[in-house]
């Protein structure tokens, strides 16, 4: 395949934003080699700017569950933008919007939109801890939750009391209050609480963790935080950012059966367009100005283009439950196909998958915590990425995610994927 276009633009973009992307996960840092610049996606393909095309199992990291360019989705903004892209005043489809959400997924009495899944991560906590009354929060290593100070901070020398900043620029006034348990560990969360006990304000986790590749919650985790929550006055917060309308139309709450006391959401929601949102009890997002003290705003909130492109996607979602079938099918067909290979070829390897999340580890499992995780080996991680990519395969360009299946992809694609796998491995 021929990518010199898309090296000239890297080259170019490389003088003009920094390390040539707009978010670090676009580069090939993990890979190697220069990105990929696309020109346009339909449906489960992506083309370049080299005329290459690709079948799609990033899906722009999640929203894009029924394709790119899904025709409903494109005519809801196209009639949106003729009325104007924003007026700074409410709309009628931020109310349809938040009646949808609060009427479908549990425990969300109120909800709020923001821009992105990091703005509704970092706004949750910090309602969280307006209602609180408490300053620490727990979150585990190998989730993310965006690009928030509170969030990238890791276990310290003194990690069961504070933090300590996983980026420069991150204070230590900020680090202090944000602690790492391991995840599927609840005693280290328990130990955490015990040692924090009247300053715990939140926990926060990936109900499926889906930053590390794909790791669900073990037996009994969930429903364990719940407890631990309950007992000590803790706001438990799922960050379904990833896992919201993709795993159920529910979300993993549904799934485990666990109610959460606050939610956030991203991606799928915005069907592509830049949108988050947070949501939980009514007496806790009673917290959130205009109605309570603790203050969050935005000006592009609630977007006109962004509400009718999240709105369309959701509620065509919601109308039609067989999607999640669809993808359970398409999704176990792609995860036992690429097993079987591997264990063909003698590779070690640990699938995990969660309907259309799909972790594949290159290393004995289980795989249940970010340590397990990171013995994929990488190597063979990038070997296998290029392999695929030549064959016009897209997958994502770092050995921490998961795939993420569209069900536009066809029962054709998943088959021609796996030759390219075989063939990819054979080759290696
Ligand atoms: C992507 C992601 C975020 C951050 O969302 P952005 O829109 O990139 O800011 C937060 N939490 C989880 C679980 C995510 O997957």
């Amino acid at each position: 395949m021929n990518y010199q276009n898309s090296k000239d633009l890297y080259e170019r973009a490389s003088k003009v934003i920094p390390g040539g992307v707009n978010s670090p996960v676009r580069a090939f840092n993990s890979v190697g080699g220069t990105p990929i610049f696309i020109t346009k996606a339909k449906g489960a393909y992506l083309w370049d700017e080299d005329g290459n095309k690709y079948i799609d199992y990033i899906s722009s990291w999640g929203p894009m569950l029924l394709g790119h360019a899904e025709p409903d989705v494109v005519k809801a903004v196209q009639e949106t933008a003729v009325n104007s892209t924003s007026f700074g005043a409410p709309t009628r489809l931020e109310v349809e919007m938040a009646e949808l959400i609060t009427s479908s997924v549990p425990g969300v009495d109120k909800v709020r939109m923001v821009n992105s899944g990091t703005e509704a991560t970092m706004s949750a906590i910090r309602v969280a801890r307006g209602y609180t009354g408490k300053n620490k929060i727990i979150k585990f290593k190998g989730n993310y939750h965006g690009h928030g100070d509170s969030f990238l901070i890791e276990a310290g020398s003194g990690a069961l009391t504070m933090g300590e900043p996983s980026s420069p620029g991150v204070t230590e006034g900020t680090a202090k209050d944000t602690l790492n348990a391991n995840y599927n560990d609840l005693d280290s969360v328990k130990k955490l609480v015990e040692a924090n006990k009247d300053d715990m304000a939140a926990i926060i986790l990936e109900p499926i963790a889906g930053n590390m590749g794909c790791i669900p919650p073990k037996k009994g985790f969930l429903k364990g935080l719940r407890e631990l929550c309950d007992e000590h006055n803790i706001v438990l917060i799922f960050d379904e950012v990833m896992t919201g309308f993709r795993v159920d139309f529910q979300g993993a709450q549904k799934i485990y059966d666990v109610t959460a006391d606050m939610v956030t959401y991203g991606k799928i929601i915005g069907a592509g367009l830049p949108v988050g949102a947070y949501g939980g009890k009514e007496e806790i997002m009673d917290y959130v100005a205009p109605s309570g003290p603790v203050y969050q705003a935005g000006t592009l909130s609630g977007n006109p283009l962004a509400m009718a492109a999240g709105f369309t996607l959701l509620k065509k979602l919601k109308n039609n439950p067989q999607v999640y079938e669809e993808l359970e099918k398409k999704s176990s067909v792609l995860a036992n196909g690429i097993g079987q290979i591997l264990s063909d070829h003698d590779i070690p390897y640990t699938i995990n998958r969660v309907g259309s999340m799909v972790g594949v580890f290159y290393c004995e499992g289980p795989v249940e915590t970010f340590d397990d995780a990171n013995r994929t080996d990488k190597e063979l991680f990038g070997k296998i990425f290029h392999g695929m990519l030549k064959r016009g395969v897209h997958l994502p360009p770092s050995p921490f995610e998961a795939f993420f299946l569209s069900n536009a992809l066809t029962a054709e694609d998943i088959s021609n994927t796996l030759t390219a796998f075989e063939e990819t491995i054979t080759e290696i």
